[in-house]
């Protein structure tokens, strides 16, 4: 693995961040970088661990786990680990207590699931994104924005969860001003829950490699970024 070339990417996704903050008035340190690591093996979160990266994000729960288990082995700073997968509601017991933060609540079900784990687990209320499928894609999770209000609600009754915001996956684009609207529309969304009480949390998880500058200026405070942070730094999944 070539460190100087993460080290480097890191850079380059950091100061991109900056200057997306920069053209919209934005202070830098109000959006979060969650290195996804879904395509490479410990070695790498370790990398980026050493490099000042204190938030991770995996798809599937056995994967983060696995490495949460590796990093916690090595000494340093205690980090976060974000489920940014689809969470299945059999998983859940098993896979909570290796979980920070779960960016996927994209069901009633799957929250009922979790605040119960929570609870029988005994730890302080659970930081979660409810997840919007604002462009009503069918093979994408998440909440249609015309439920989302009575989502948001059905929330309030789950002490067990703490709502930190909406999250958002944007569909593929080739061009990341395609997105922006999907941006936009969540930020519109969490602003209509504020007003109406549905939320107290003003976070939003949205934008991945290809879409994250945009998102960032549309007000994204959580990106999630994978591929941008390992490309040509000759990391390998497991
Ligand atoms: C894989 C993944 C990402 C990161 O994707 P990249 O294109 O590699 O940046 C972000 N969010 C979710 C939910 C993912 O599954």
């Amino acid at each position: 693995m070539d460190e100087h070339r993460l080290a480097g990417n890191l850079a380059a996704v950091r100061a991109r961040i900056a200057a997306a903050c920069a053209r919209t008035g934005r202070d830098p340190g109000a959006v979060e970088l969650i290195a996804v690591t879904k395509s490479v093996g410990p070695e790498a979160v370790a990398a980026l661990r050493r490099l000042g990266v204190r938030d991770f994000g995996e798809n599937r729960t056995p994967d983060l786990a696995a490495k949460r288990e590796a990093l916690d082995a090595v000494p340093g700073d205690p980090v976060r680990w974000h489920m940014i997968g689809h969470f299945q509601r059999n998983k859940v017991r098993r896979a909570l207590p290796a979980v920070d933060v779960v960016h996927s609540v994209a069901s009633d079900a799957l929250a009922r699931v979790l605040a119960a784990e929570a609870e029988r687990a005994g730890r302080p209320p659970l930081p979660v994104y409810v997840q919007v499928n604002v462009a009503a894609e069918p093979t994408k999770d998440g909440f249609a924005p015309d439920d989302l209000g009575r989502a948001l609600a059905a929330l309030r009754d789950l002490p067990a969860l703490r709502v930190l915001g909406l999250m958002t996956l944007a569909p593929l684009a080739d061009d990341p001003e395609t997105v922006r609207p999907v941006f936009r529309r969540l930020r519109e969304l969490r602003d209509w829950a504020r007003d109406r009480r549905y939320l107290d949390g003003s976070a939003l998880s949205m934008g991945m490699t290809d879409d994250y500058e945009v998102a960032v200026e549309e007000g994204s405070t959580a990106v999630r970024v994978g591929r941008g942070l390992f490309a040509g730094a000759g990391t390998t999944a497991e």
